[in-house]
């Protein structure tokens, strides 16, 4: 015997847990009806994702089997309600609702009032003595129907309606009288018959059959598509259907339908909010043809029903142990619930639920951080647009890093921090970012660029900074040589003022205010229950003071990253870098890196002073020296000018030019830079290292400092760079193991495989996950956005940038291995991460899995892994 697949279940048998196969909508009904008792939840059952799984792999046909066990829940519900589907005296009728694992809001079908033709419409019209309300159904009935299961133009019914209201003089549909409401009904018909070419189907069977498959097909529906990649949900999930007796909020009067969430949507104030209209069905509320009155004012209309909505949101809340979002529909009185899920909520409202639950004794500390969705509460740590105000949009573009900000417009990094120093407010503007900007990050309020994506680097470095911005709002146009950015006629030059609103991708012109987020009690209170329970320690990617006190500021046990280049790019040490790099001997080179010394020297002395008695890793200069030149292109433009023009620096210019052509690479990502840097010029690291001991020497308390070498593959470079810090710590007295500690970043996949001897000369490991995932996938990290990757994104060969969350699967695996062979070569090894994906919510669950010691992000997303790291312990 062949045992068939299970695929119908009634409501009564399921349960929340039952979410993969029922869906989030039938669990919960499920678990409604369990709760609530089922004279609140109108009855019926699902048909399982399963369904939609056997149906997507046979070539979207019904498994075998289904109709069977369907028509089995029909006969059930049918004795329970007692009356026959689509029967002509006293008609069933039933919604065809589908149903995700995961709420997919608005993207897939659903159909209401099935049952219903010629002549159950009268039945309906008799049984419930209400004629308006039968033709009322059956004419949406007909709407819906035809545009889901027979893709009819939802505009052709429109018009339709709007020539009914036109002739009968009102504006609302509910204002329609019966004759109307028929004729409509009439004429959706006949624009079905003509669409279709067949007549619009009486048969409540055949009816239930096409709107299942209707539904089934809807998960395949482009507009269903594209919602799963945005939002990472598998295609195979599939969508379960739940097939419920019909309740009618447009009986009348005393009927109603809404939603409402169990407190303030968007604050999280303890209050029930929420939107209702009275004599409305479905999806009236928030299709915006009439516009719904404020929940509150429903207790004056139906002040019973109001009074157990409430309570029972509050039953609801508690039973879930969060914030509930659910739709009800009160029919000639009587109150029923239709669906329940955790609402969705933004950052402040999270944090609000959170702590006042545990104040109420609804949540324990663990429960309500559980409540948070970590990855968005970086939106309470910077300014907003201010939600009242009025301005008009100039442009729109990705939303790359949040926070709102305001100030000329200027074209430059250099412009930005001469205006900066004049304590002038600007806005960088730029097609694109690149190294060479990001002094102009640090000077400017916001960043504004046309080009790339979330990914890009001015996204990147505009997070890891805390700078608001808008990047490739592509209607710009931003030219540089005008200095001008024109969109239309307008035309925005240098030194207007424009704001940027980089949590929403809003560019305006108009003087927007804005508000601070201000300390914040409650998320304080959140951040110390995070702290109590996090086995993961937090540090931060902090390469200057004013880094480093943001990072204490918001939590970091440390410095997981201070990246010594960036003390390279300042405007006073550019020359002197340029110089050392030009150096033809020894001794110039010498010289020039002794001028950078006392500066560096200085860096260290600052970032020790502000982080004093925590770990402070320092790592030593990693990237091709060419990035201290300029571009080779612009080069040699200049030094084409000057030669049109005779100009003196020409030799120097050539010079420098035959420099950057000498020192370019063509795969410069792999070539000379990190420890093989150091090993090839020595006396830099030298330089770098000689500055630390000093300023070690100089600072009261003494740091613990951790010097970090880049890019190590063999176990030789490491003993051979750890050697110069040795020699030159001894110089200062300062002892290894003791003073300080030495370690390597684990960032190329042969370093993994060799851990266990890497570990032998190190102190501490630190996986440079950004490194390690473009060597590990063969992608280049410069490319993610203009290259394939969006494509691989588009088409779902990948499901998320492995930039943006680690690869578990491969760069994951990587990782395991150095810390399973890491520990085998020192059993006490300190081990960390470093990369972008220390402040990935997703990856750092991963890194405590595989019991890394810390996570190291930029300062601004520590509260987030604070809170990731408190979830992934829990
Ligand atoms: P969505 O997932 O788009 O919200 P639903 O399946 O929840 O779709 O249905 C949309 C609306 O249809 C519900 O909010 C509710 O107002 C109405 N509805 C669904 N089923 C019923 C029913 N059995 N009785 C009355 N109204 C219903
Ligand atoms: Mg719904
Ligand atoms: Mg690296």
């Amino acid at each position: 015997i062949v045992t068939q697949s299970r695929y119908v279940y009634d409501f009564a048998e399921g349960s929340r847990d039952m979410r993969e196969l029922l869906g989030g909508k039938g669990a919960n009904i499920a678990e409604m009806t369990r709760v609530l008792g089922p004279e609140l939840v109108p009855a019926g059952f699902t048909i399982s994702t399963q369904a939609c799984v056997a149906f997507m792999r046979d070539d979207r046909t019904e498994p075998a089997g289904l109709a069977a066990q369907v028509a089995d829940g029909i006969a059930r519900l049918e004795s329970r309600a007692g009356r026959l589907l689509g029967d002509s005296a006293d008609p069933l009728l039933v919604s065809v609702r589908s149903g995700a694992r995961d709420s997919m809001p608005g993207m897939l079908e659903t159909i209401l009032d099935l049952g219903l033709n010629d002549e159950s419409v009268l039945g309906l019209a008799a049984s419930t003595g209400n004629e308006r309300l039968a033709w009322d159904s059956y004419r949406r009935f007909v709407q819906m129907f035809g545009n889901v299961v027979s893709g009819v133009p939802g505009a052709r019914f429109e018009e339709i309606l709007l020539a009914a209201r036109r002739r009968a003089g009102v504006r609302e549909d509910r204002e329609l009288g019966i004759d109307a409401l028929k004729d409509v009904t009439r004429r959706f018909r006949t624009l079905y018959e003509a669409h279709t070419g067949d007549p619009f189907p009486q048969d409540p069977q055949q009816q239930l059959r096409l709107a299942i498959a209707a539904v089934f097909d809807s998960w395949l529906g482009d507009r269903a598509v594209q919602y799963r990649r945005i939002n990472h949900i598998p295609d195979d999930w599939g969508t379960a259907v739940n097939v419920q007796q019909m309740v009618f909020g447009n009986r009348g009067a005393g009927s109603a339908t809404g939603v409402a969430f169990s407190r303030d949507e968007i604050t999280g104030a303890p209050d029930p909010s929420g939107d209702f209209l009275l004599d409305a069905q479905g999806e009236d509320v928030v299709s915006g043809v009439r516009t719904p009155r404020p929940l509150h004012e429903l207790a004056d209309e139906l002040p019973e029903a109001y009074a157990r909505l409430v309570k029972i949101l509050r039953t609801l809340e508690q039973h879930y142990g969060d914030m509930q979002d659910v739709e009800f529909t009160v029919e000639a009185g009587r109150l029923y619930m239709l669906q329940t899920r955790s609402a969705k909520r933004p950052a402040q409202a999270a944090v609000r639920f959170a702590v006042d639950a545990v104040d109420e004794g609804l949540l324990t500390p663990a429960r309500a951080l559980a409540t948070i969705d970590a990855g968005a509460l970086d939106a309470l740590l910077h300014p907003t647009f201010d939600p009242d105000a009025r301005f008009e949009v100039l442009a729109r573009g990705v939303a790359a890093s949040p926070g709102a900000a305001k100030g000329e417009v200027v074209f430059t990094a250099e412009e930005a921090v001469t205006a900066a120093a004049q304590g002038r407010d600007v806005i960088l503007a730029r097609p694109f970012t690149e190294a060479d900007d990001v002094a102009g990050f640090h000077a400017a309020r916001g960043i504004l660029t046309t080009e790339g994506g979330k990914a890009s680097h001015a996204a990147l470095v505009a997070r890891g900074m805390g700078r608001p911005a808008v990047v490739g709002a592509g209607e710009l146009d931003i030219d540089l040589r005008a200095r001008v950015i024109r969109i239309g006629d307008v035309v925005v030059a240098a030194g207007e003022r424009i704001a940027i609103d980089g949590g929403a991708g809003i560019v305006t012109r108009d003087d927007v205010p804005l508000v601070e987020p201000g300390r914040n009690a409650r998320f304080e209170r959140v951040l110390t229950w995070a702290d109590e329970f996090r086995r993961l320690g937090v540090r931060a990617n902090a390469d200057t003071p004013a880094d480093a006190l943001k990072a204490l500021e918001h939590g970091a046990e440390g410095i997981g990253l201070c990246r010594t280049e960036h003390m390279f790019m300042a405007a006073d040490r550019q020359p002197k870098m340029r110089a050392m790099i030009m150096a033809r001997t020894e001794a110039e080179r010498r010289a020039a890196l002794a001028e950078l010394l006392p500066l560096q020297q200085q860096d260290f002395e600052g970032l020790f002073a502000a982080m004093p008695g925590r770990p402070i890793t320092i790592r030593l200069l990693d990237p091709p020296l060419h990035e201290f030149l300029p571009d080779r292109v612009e080069l040699a433009q200049r030094v084409q000018r000057a030669r049109d023009e005779q100009a003196p620096e020409l030799p120097a210019l050539e010079q420098e030019l035959e420099l950057v052509l000498r020192l370019g690479e063509v795969n410069p990502m792999l070539g000379t830079r990190g420890c093989r840097l150091g090993i090839v010029h020595p006396e830099i690291y030298e330089m770098q290292i000689e500055a630390i001991m000093r300023a070690a020497c100089a600072s009261a308390p003494p740091p613990h400092l951790e010097i970090m070498i880049p890019l190590v593959d063999y176990d030789a470079e490491l003993v051979e760079l750890l050697d110069l810090v040795v020699e030159v710590g001894s110089r200062h007295g300062l002892t290894a193991g003791k003073d300080y500690l030495v370690g390597t970043m684990i960032e190329l996949p042969r370093a993994c495989f060799v851990a266990d001897r890497l570990a032998v000369h190190a102190d501490f490991f630190s996986f440079g996950t950004n490194d390690l995932t473009q060597t590990a996938l063969g992608f280049s990290r410069d490319d993610v956005e203009a290259g394939f990757v969006p494509s691989y994104l588009e088409r779902r060969l990948l499901d998320r940038s492995p930039f943006e969350t680690i690869d578990e699967a491969g760069v994951g695996a990587l990782v395991e291995l150095a810390v399973a062979r890491g520990r085998a070569g020192r059993a006490d090894i300190e081990l960390g991460i470093c990369g972008e994906h220390g402040g990935d919510p997703d990856s750092i669950a991963f890194f405590d899995r595989v019991g890394l010691d810390y996570v190291s992000c930029s300062p601004y997303r520590l509260p987030i892994a604070r809170v990731a790291a408190a979830q992934a312990a829990l």
